[in-house]
């Protein structure tokens, strides 16, 4: 590895105990999603501390900003995150389900780590910069509400990423492997419907149930299913049944939909039928719907460029530094699961070189993989994201680093357990390394951005973003 970039990565450890004591600060004070002031202070306060110029209220949002160092040149951008889940509230290291505050809120996502990590990365690329006087700007972007809000998405929205050459994050995992899982487009929609209270048993033909309606359109919507493209996914809650008496016709009644699909213009397509259901079952039980748009993701457009400089530098980086405590901790939370997750052994079997292969499944039985997985087939991923629609804005490439044990389900009490170890903290900083080591081949190569934009065109078919919330909407969660 060359001088300027050794150091630049030198600069990420220096910085350990600073950066450890922040994700440790983010995970105690857990805060879900466009409520997140604690973090966003932290994170703001330090990148003034660190020499950047910060910019607070993007979009709007009490809760984005981000901060810039350097002028001119390519600009590379990490995307942060730091919302916490409700009701995943656990104490941390305690290897059964034990809440520090019953039904309060908890990193079950380990965004704690993930907005920090990024962090690190853009400390190490601005050190770089600082040291070599290269023309270059750095960004780190902090993206609320992540989780059900799409933060990023309102930012895109409002042009926040204009402007930025390639992008770069992560996720916490429980495998050191690139991200080649495209995620869905999505719609969150609240369909409000309203009736006539009555007395249900001395006047039931002057009530109008606006609980029969939703429950009708319930109905509609498990038919839909049969006829949609089989990789939709249709979710709901009922967040409000109109009340707790059966004496009453229920005159307002609630449904939150989540709509997923692989391409944008499918969700859109699906939306229109679903607020068809809502309407009939309106005019069946002669109540009245308001349809209300919560938010909306793009799916993500990969990139197989910024991938395999990624790639290089997940097996470039040494991973091997969990040690036996580690693993003990690790093999006391794998005994804790109901279930282990079979996640890492189903990509391992995808690996077609028979020698990474046999080096993938040594590591297998381990409560904590520390290998580096090849570069896997493109696939469809399931989950939504909205660093979707960053990806519609510029290059992307993501990375997934372990921070947890073998088999871990994401939004677990387990996940949040280990999220303030050791494990966790050592995941983390290889991330940022990673993450730093390629903004930098990026800085260093230019033929890297021209041949990522050059793909970003392709892939997007030349077609400029079509941000999926409509201008007007403002950032909420339910
Ligand atoms: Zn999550
Ligand atoms: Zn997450």
């Amino acid at each position: 590895m060359r001088l300027e970039k050794e150091r630049a990565l030198q600069a990420i450890e220096e910085h350990k105990e600073l950066l450890c004591a922040m994700s440790d600060a983010i995970w105690d004070h857990p805060e879900t999603g466009f409520h997140e002031h604690f973090a966003a202070d932290l994170f703001c306060r330090t990148l003034e501390e660190q020499g950047f110029r910060v910019e607070r209220d993007l979009a709007g949002i009490a809760t984005a900003f981000s901060g810039t160092y350097g002028q001119d040149g390519p600009v590379i951008a990490f995307l942060g995150e730091f919302d916490a889940l409700p009701g995943l509230s656990q104490q941390a290291g305690c290897t059964e389900k034990q809440a520090m505050q019953e039904d309060g809120p908890g990193h079950g996502c380990g965004h704690n780590l993930l907005g920090v990590g990024s962090l690190a990365a853009a400390i190490g690329v601005k050190q770089y910069l600082q040291d070599n006087g290269l023309l270059g700007t750095v960004k780190f972007f902090g993206c609320p509400a992540e989780e059900g809000g799409s933060g990023k998405g309102f930012m895109a929205r409002d042009g926040v990423f204009d402007g930025v050459d390639v992008a770069f994050s992560w996720h916490p995992d429980e495998t050191n492997s690139v991200s080649t899982e495209s995620t869905m487009a999505n719609y969150q929609i609240c369909y409000h419907f309203r009736g006539v209270s009555a007395h249900a048993a001395m006047s039931p033909e002057l009530g109008r149930s606006a609980l029969d309606a939703l429950e009708l359109m319930n109905v509609g919507i498990q038919f839909l299913r049969e006829h949609v493209p089989p990789e939709t996914r249709i979710h709901y809650a009922i967040t409000d049944t109109g009340g707790k008496a059966p004496g009453v016709v229920q005159p307002y009644a609630e449904g939150l939909y989540l709509m997923r699909a692989p391409k944008l213009y499918q969700v859109k397509e699906l939306y229109e039928r679903v607020n068809k259901v809502a309407q009939g079952a309106a005019m069946m039980t002669g109540t009245t719907v308001e349809i209300e748009f919560i938010k909306a993701c793009s799916n993500t457009v990969l990139n197989t460029t910024l991938l395999k400089v990624m790639q290089k530098n997940l097996e470039e980086i040494p991973s091997d530094f969990f040690d036996q405590q580690d693993m003990d901790l690790a093999a006391r939370i794998v005994d804790s699961l109901e279930e282990r997750g079979r996640y890492f052994e189903d990509l391992v079997q995808e690996i077609q070189d028979p020698e990474q292969r046999r080096t993938a499944l040594t590591d297998c039985a381990n409560p904590l993989h520390s290998v580096v997985l090849p570069m896997a087939r493109e696939r469809q991923g399931f989950v939504s994201s909205d660093v979707g629609d960053v990806s519609w804005n510029c290059p992307v490439a993501q990375i997934s680093t372990t921070t947890m044990p073998a088999g871990t389900p994401m939004h677990s009490w387990q996940m949040v357990a280990v999220g303030k170890s050791a494990m966790a903290h050592k995941g983390m900083l290889y991330a940022a390394k990673v993450m730093a080591a390629s903004a930098i081949d990026a800085l260093e190569a230019p033929a890297i951005i021209e041949q990522a934009k050059k793909e970003f065109q392709e892939r997007t078919g030349g077609r400029s973003y079509d941000p999926p919330i409509p201008v007007g909407i403002k950032p909420r969660i339910i």
